[in-house]
């Protein structure tokens, strides 16, 4: 998932390298392991026992996948994470493949299906993480209280093997071909590969036909929440242009108001406009003006060079857009557009825009989903599951698929903290319980028709 926080503005070439981090909640206490007393059918029963029995493997694969470096650019450890868990999928009877990445220039992702007697449901994992071979932050560590720290423990290898061990579970249980099953696992979402397009090619195809698409990811950190919603983040560039003259005769009827003016009032114009608009942000991060400006977009940076006595020849400007639903941001792309075309004299400004990753709108689809999640839950003994606040939450894999789906829910993966930081932390006393959820909601949607 995306960092709303810390990505810069963003080139027309460049997607954020830092994904995923949005602004976390510190851990919650582990939800009890059922107080109450569970309220599930003879099968669930079959399906919670059998993730118990699995819990000791799925620490193991857990451990042996953090342990395997697979920064996005690492395209080799990419491929051993996918390796490994491709031979659990294999065992399980799915039909997988490893789709090469060269063609948007990351090491490719891992794709699985499985075809069974009920509805497709697609389940989307990554296994790359922020941690490249050059961090310090390496190794799976034990800490006390049935906590572990390592890099991408929670972002997201240990959604992964949520997902992998939920799985395992419906065949233990015998309930696994009631489903057809379509697992995607990235190989760059900390880093998206280009185009694009054509790094996100296999999930969306894989999303056709579903009825659901469930996301591993971290979510919050906290398990009594999970995404029904995400921000998108689209980024844009501003250009205007002025007629340079001597700053003595700025505003003049034949000179105007010049390039940084120009560039100022559609800034001030989409900030009156826009700002204060639910779930919507618009941020300008980096601004060059003056006679002659230099931008190397790709790392949001450049020159800029004027004189105090000349009026401004250029300026440019890049930023981001934050919306909440594909509505919210053709509405903010048209009033932005609006604005730049109503130029002060003798200049002109324009802007152009990167869609990035798109938003997934709180529907009512994915509410009923996270009222099932949380029936489950409930069901467990685990206590309710609510929606997190989409302020809270970035783009993710999830969004290139959640408008092709009915319903879609993310954040369902391993608990825990401080991801994209070598303080990323997991509560494995969480990691059975929310396997069971997983598992079980997979079983009731297997049941339905
Ligand atoms: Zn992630």
């Amino acid at each position: 998932m995306r960092a709303p926080l810390r990505a810069a503005a963003h080139a027309l070439l460049a997607l954020p390298a830092l994904a995923c981090a949005a602004s976390r909640a510190s851990p919650s206490g582990p939800i009890a392991e059922p107080a109450a007393p569970a309220r599930l059918d003879d099968v669930e029963r079959a399906i919670a026992r059998a993730v118990d029995a699995g819990h000791d493997d799925a620490l193991a694969l857990l451990e042996r996948i953090v342990n395997v470096n697979s920064g996005t650019m690492n395209f080799a450890g990419v491929r051993e994470v996918g390796a490994v868990l491709r031979s659990e999928l294999d065992a399980l009877g799915f039909a997988t493949r490893w789709v090469d990445g060269s063609a948007f220039g990351r090491a490719g992702h891992l794709v699985a299906e499985r075809a069974g007697s009920g509805p497709r449901v697609l389940l989307i994992g990554h296994l790359d993480t922020v941690f490249e071979p050059s961090s310090p932050f390496q190794r799976f560590e034990r800490l006390g209280d049935g906590a572990a720290r390592g890099p991408g423990i929670i972002d997201m290898k240990g959604g992964d093997v949520i997902c992998v061990q939920a799985l395992k579970a419906l065949r233990a249980a015998g309930v696994l071909d009631r489903l057809t099953i379509a697992v995607v696992m990235n190989g760059d979402e900390e880093h998206p590969g280009e185009p694009l397009a054509a790094a996100r090619a296999a999930i969306v195809e894989a999303a056709h036909g579903a009825v659901a698409a469930l996301g591993f990811e971290d979510g919050d950190g906290d398990p009594r929440t999970a995404n029904t919603a995400r921000r998108g983040a689209a980024f844009w560039t501003l250009r205007s242009t002025g007629t340079p003259a001597h700053s003595s005769q700025i505003f003049r009827g034949d000179v105007g108001a010049g390039a940084i003016f120009e560039a100022a009032r559609v800034l001030d114009g989409v900030r009156a406009r826009l700002a204060g608009q639910p779930f919507l942000t618009f941020s300008p991060g980096v601004v060059l003006g003056g006679t002659q400006v230099a931008l190397d977009a790709p790392h949001n940076q450049g020159t800029a060079s004027g004189k105090t006595n000349v009026v401004a020849k250029e300026a440019v400007v890049q930023g981001d857009l934050r919306t909440l639903s594909p509505e919210q941001l053709a509405q903010a792309k048209a009033v932005m557009r609006e604005l730049a075309a109503h130029s002060l004299p003798h200049t002109t400004s324009t802007f152009e825009f990167d869609d990035g990753y798109p938003p997934m709108a709180p529907t009512a689809g994915n509410r009923r989903l996270l009222e099932r999640y949380s029936a489950v839950s409930r069901d467990l003994g685990l206590g309710p599951v609510v929606e997190v606040d989409p302020m809270k939450a970035g783009a993710a894999d999830v969004s290139f698929v959640a408008r092709l789906v009915p319903m879609a829910l993310d954040g369902i993966g391993l608990a825990g903290a401080d991801d994209h930081t070598d303080r990323e932390t997991a509560d494995l006393r969480m990691l059975a319980p929310l396997t069971k959820r997983a598992a079980l909601l997979l079983y009731r949607l297997g049941r339905e028709r």
